[in-house]
């Protein structure tokens, strides 16, 4: 009975905690550039505003947070720069938006992964860095668009949009791949979710 009661008080923690974790409705959309970068974060606040129906603003910071770095890694860790990120965030409803030149990963020890970019699903901050972005020595304009794509993803991810099976769709999980490349949007039925939602994003040829 002790055990039973333990378990039940546990499954509503975890009930309370997901439901305490779900964000408010998107009203803004807030990039943060951290440190020098090869990318444009103007650039990137400039395209988001064209696709967005909410105002996208950008900050700038120095450097990002030493409680996010890695040194048997030589990388910063993804996880801790969203927990910077929430703890950062000033108003409801705004989604925040890191970006680093810096390489980022997930996972301890040797289990530790480099990746682009990582995202709270559902949540309202991701960060995405341009680090692996230079996959195939691209030029700076499709690295550029290579971002924009990123960005998107991973704000996917905030919407609760999890990966798709369609290869066309930017929701795609990378899975070790490049997968930001050929002008993606999210597919019909992840833009469905999203305007069900009320997230409402233009159309992709506008950019
Ligand atoms: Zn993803
Ligand atoms: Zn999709």
């Amino acid at each position: 009975m002790q055990k039973c009661l333990s378990l039940l008080l546990i499954i509503a923690f975890n009930h309370n905690a997901q439901k305490i974790s779900n964000p408010a409705a998107l009203q803004s959309i807030k990039i943060i550039a951290f440190g020098k970068t090869d990318l444009d974060a103007g650039v990137l606040q400039q395209q988001l505003n064209k696709l967005s129906r909410v105002p996208v603003t950008i900050s700038y910071e120095n450097k990002l947070p030493a409680t996010a770095w890695c040194e048997a890694r030589n990388r910063y860790l993804a996880d801790s720069l969203l927990v910077y990120l929430q703890q950062h965030k000033k108003m409801k409803g705004e989604y925040v938006l890191g970006f680093t030149a810096k390489d980022i990963s997930i996972g301890a020890g040797s289990s530790n992964w480099g990746i682009m970019g990582l995202g709270y699903c559902p949540g309202s901050v991701c960060i995405v860095s341009e680090y692996r972005l230079k996959h195939k020595n691209t030029g700076l304009l499709q690295r550029q668009e290579r971002l924009l794509q990123l960005a998107l993803h991973e704000l996917g991810h905030n919407f609760s949009l999890p990966h798709c099976p369609n290869v066309n769709c930017l929701m795609v999980a990378a899975k070790g791949k490049m997968t930001l490349d050929g002008h993606k949007y999210y597919c019909s039925k992840c833009s469905a979710v999203l305007t069900k939602k009320g997230i409402l994003l233009l159309d992709r040829q506008r950019v």
